[in-house]
């Protein structure tokens, strides 16, 4: 029996689409998912391969290359013009192919974020992937869900829905199952939820008349037009350093040009060819590809460690978080609920069993008893698995519950009790209900019996439900005035035990009561009992504490639970403040100000609702701290939008909680939340030495070439061979800089300052410091084989050779920013490091040996002695620059140092 008033209406609707109220069969889902097709709104279509490719020629470098090129074809330097071109094309191809694995890493974490929708197959709720909905199938909605395809509604019980993306409308709307006009305003068609758009409350159920590109959304929209680019705040900044460096040096070039060509009289080619050398020398073209597939490679980090990223900025917060606000229930803990205790009036039992099987021995003072002999426990037990929305399975010889796992823990209660729970629900009809919620903390429902009684079962919260109590269940059976000191109390000492109190009431109602609301509970009910549940810590959750402490980062425990389990579950995982437990009622008696001074000591708050996370967020914000926050429900939202890195559960957070949040967890664990951290410091770290490794590099060869030309000496390196060093070995070895593993002491350092600029002095210094050293190392060297009276080619490929070693070397030592280079572990570097290393390498070898090679590039084979001297340098330039890091490291002691990067 259905409860609604539009039968005959709904039932047309149901024969139109061959459909019934109890869902339909696993097999016409197949069957009709093969003639509708999938429930997702088309792809815009992908740029052609050839247009991805040929943006990467959309460059204000590429194009005055290719203007060098040009003019150099029209100089008849053939060489420098077919090596411009093959540099120009080499580059693009390197880009195409790097942007291409940083597209397909955002596409599989997208695919990862695939909602989810409930429905009735085979008349059994179940959980599939919102794109297998076909018209027909019958979709449960409650509070947070984001409608999956459109729907006829076929119940609602105070089921509200957000259409903005429709109708642009914020305000929810009240939805029913009464018919409306055929020619209504979309917004006005109260008996249809549509795809993509919200419910903030309520719950509902629906028929799928649409899905797919046919839903109004699909049909508004016709794509999807969801393409986020791969970049964070400080990439985008650094992107646009690089333009406006490309601007400034090619202004320097061009009046250099002038003035050595009218001025000094240089010859035009020569000159030419010297300033587009500078121009790539300086401008480091290679570092915004080399931070894209930095951040690639850091999302798909996450991914790894269950952290999924929404929204790429949150890569850089994470690493500059330092208080997180969790939840407790299934973050903290591992949601796997199980009574521990029940108390009815004149007795306290407790239960033996694993997981939610439920089966299972009740004690009372620590002898086994029959349930059944206990006419308390069973109408508990009875009020507890009809006010209930979960169901036990037995799959593979394990218990598992779809839904609530508190819900679950109380089906397996009944079990032990002795009540036969599909019996119990085939007996009554739930006729309405009051969902939970975390503001009003419990839930209702109301139920009719064949003899005709009506009655209402209530859960929830303890303070809660004593508070709409009268009276409670007396010895025999009948009820007696409430004792609420004696409840309370016990209340208080299951909680300090760590457990989860729930109380459970009801209430006898008029047979024909059909509907309830809040005035129906509010007061009169019967209390029946407490019921206490464990839910024992994640072992992860120590351990990652734990780490958090070692990080300078604050774990901060938000939980609509007791303060007494909230206080005792702080304690097993070791919270750094467990003394002072702040709650909800608390919180509400402090104005801003006490409250940005309370929650910085306080660790745990208790008794909280989703406004009072917000407040909390912004209390700590006001004391200049970024703040991670977890959150599930749909009233989360606004916390997990303020919060600096809003974190949503992925399995049970709702869809309103994931769209807010920067971050969703995969597993709903804290320890993920901490992993995450870590790997948003590394691709922080690694984004800081990329930028630390390219400058100076730049810095160096453009220097060289701006003495060469004051002094009015031969270029030590020809401008193609910059080119070459440039756009083919700075990418190489530069992308390996992107894989660098986490540093051993990354997550012993406190986090970095929040708006921590990125050029700092130190930087600086280290740009000028290393800069200088490879101009003395290439003048050096080049001057050395002048003196040996070797050729300017010959003495040109080894100054070109050592410019690359010293990259190499310089390479080394970037690794590892903030200890020691010269460890084993350090040496031995990771495989990404080796395969540039040893592909550079190679690719000079070829440069400098192979005949139609050294043509094109001007070079001349190397003797053995001199390739030694060259290697000799660049162990130089190690030693110097790993000793005057040693000396700062000892001035300024070794946590805080930072080389080259702070
Ligand atoms: P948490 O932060 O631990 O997830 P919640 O806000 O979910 O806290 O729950 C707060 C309190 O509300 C719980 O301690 C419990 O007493 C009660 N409660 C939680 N879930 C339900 C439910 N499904 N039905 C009734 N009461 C509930
Ligand atoms: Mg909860």
């Amino acid at each position: 029996m259905m409860r609604d008033y539009h039968a005959a209406e709904i039932d047309a609707c149901l024969d139109t689409l061959g459909a019934t109220a109890g869902g339909l069969s696993t097999s016409d889902a197949a069957q009709r998912l093969e003639t509708h097709g999938a429930n997702r709104l088309p792809q815009p279509p992908k740029r052609p391969a050839i247009l991805r490719f040929l943006s990467h020629f959309h460059n204000i470098l590429i194009y005055v290359l290719l203007g060098s090129a040009v003019i150099t074809l029209v100089l008849q330097h053939y060489t420098d013009t077919a090596v411009i071109l093959a540099v120009v094309i080499a580059n693009a191809v390197i880009g195409f192919i790097q942007e291409g694995k940083a597209e397909r890493a955002m596409e599989s974490i997208r695919g990862m974020l695939a909602p989810h929708a409930a429905v009735l197959r085979d008349g059994e709720r179940r959980s599939i992937q919102a794109e297998e909905l076909v018209p027909g199938d019958v979709v449960l909605l409650e509070a947070g869900d984001k409608v999956p395809a459109d729907l006829r509604l076929i119940r609602a019980h105070g089921l509200q829905v957000q259409e903005a993306i429709l109708t642009g409308e914020s305000v929810p709307v009240e939805k029913a199952t009464a018919p409306v006009a055929g020619d209504a305003a979309l917004g006005d068609r109260s008996s249809m939820a549509y795809s993509g758009t919200m419910v903030t409350s309520g719950q509902g159920r629906g028929l799928v008349v649409a899905t797919g590109a046919h839903t109004e959304i699909g049909r508004i929209s016709g794509l999807l037009a969801e393409v986020e680019v791969l970049a964070t705040p400080l990439v985008r900044q650094m992107n646009v350093f690089a333009k406006w460096l490309t601007i400034l040096i090619l202004l320097i070039a061009a009046v250099l040009l002038v003035y050595g060509y009218f001025v000094e009289h240089h010859d035009f080619t020569e000159m030419f060819m010297a300033v587009v050398g500078l121009s790539v020398a300086a401008i480091p073209e290679g570092l915004p590809a080399v931070l894209t597939i930095t951040l690639a490679v850091g999302v798909q980090a996450m991914a790894r460690r269950n952290a999924i990223v929404r929204r790429l900025p949150a890569i850089e917060t994470l690493g500059s978080v330092s208080v997180i606000c969790t939840d407790k229930t299934g973050t903290l803990t591992r949601n796997e609920m199980m009574v521990a205790s029940v108390a009815v009036t004149g007795h306290l039992f407790s239960f033996e069993g694993t997981g939610y099987e439920p089966e299972g021995a009740v004690l009372l003072a620590d002898s086994r008893v029959n349930g059944l002999d206990h006419l308390h426990l069973i109408e508990l037990a009875q009020a507890a698995a009809s006010c209930n929305d979960a169901s036990l399975h037995l799959r593979d010889g394990f218990w598992t519950v779809e839904g609530d796992p508190m819900e679950g823990a109380l089906l397996a209660l009944a079990g032990k009790v002795g009540v036969d729970v599909s019996q119990e629900l085939s007996a009554r009809t739930r006729t309405d209900e009051i969902p939970f919620d975390s503001r009003h903390k419990f839930m209702a429902t109301l139920h009719h019996d064949r003899p005709g009684h009506a009655d209402i079962f209530v859960k929830g919260a303890p303070e809660q439900i004593l508070a709409m109590c009268a009276e409670q269940r007396g010895a025999s059976g009948d009820s007696a005035p409430l004792d609420e000191a004696f409840w309370t109390d016990r209340a208080d000492s299951m909680a300090a035990q760590g457990q989860r109190v729930l109380a459970i009431a009801t209430r006898q109602v008029a047979r024909d009561q059909t509907a309830i609301d809040f005035d129906d509970v509010e007061g009169g009910l019967v209390l029946v009992g407490l019921v206490g549940l464990i839910d024992p810590p994640r072992a992860e959750s120590i351990e990652a504490v734990a780490e958090c402490r070692r990080a300078g980062i604050r774990v901060k425990m938000i939980t609509g639970d007791h303060a007494g389990t909230a206080a005792a579950i702080g304690k097993l995982i070791g919270l750094e403040s467990t003394g002072k437990v702040l709650t909800g009622r608390d919180l509400d008696m402090m104005d801003d100000a006490e409250l940005a001074v309370a929650v910085s000591t306080v660790d745990i708050f208790a008794r909280t609702n989703p406004e009072h996370k917000l407040r909390l967020v912004m209390a700590l914000q006001s004391l200049g701290i970024t703040v991670a926050m977890t959150g599930d429900g749909v009233n989360d939202a606004p916390a997990l939008k303020r919060a600096d890195a809003g974190i949503a559960m992925g399995r049970k957070g709702s869809e309103a909680a994931k769209e807010a949040a920067e971050l969703v967890l995969a597993d709903d664990n804290f320890a993920s939340i901490v992993a995450a951290v870590r790997e948003g410091r590394t691709v922080y770290d690694n984004i800081k030495k990329v930028i630390s490794w390219t400058l100076p590099t730049n810095a160096g060869e453009a220097m060289t070439i701006v003495v060469a030309l004051l002094f009015g000496m031969t270029l030590p390196i020809t401008p193609v061979q910059i080119l070459w060093v440039n756009l083919i070995t700075a990418v190489t070895l530069g992308i390996a800089l992107a894989f660098e593993p986490t540093e051993d002491n990354t997550m012993r350092r406190p986090p970095r300052p929040r708006d921590e600029p990125l050029l700092t002095g130190t930087l600086g210094w280290h740009i000028v410091f290393v800069s200088m050293l490879f101009l003395g190392g290439v003048f050096g060297i080049y001057a050395y084989a002048v003196d040996r009276g070797y050729s300017v080619d010959l003495a040109r490929t080894m100054a070109l050779n050592t410019l690359v070693v010293m990259e190499i070397f310089h390479l080394f030592f970037i690794r590892n920013i903030y200890g020691t280079s010269l460890t084993w572990k350090a040496v031995r570097a990771t495989p990404v490091v080796w395969a540039t290393v040893i592909a550079v390498t190679a690719a000079q070898f070829a440069i400098t040996y192979i005949g139609p090679l050294q043509r094109v590039f001007a070079t001349e084979a190397v003797p053995l002695s001199d390739g030694v001297l060259i290697v000799a340098t660049g162990v130089m330039l190690f030693a110097i620059i790993e000793a005057e890091k040693q000396v700062r490291l000892s001035l300024t002691g070794r946590t805080r140092y930072r080389a080259g990067v702070e």
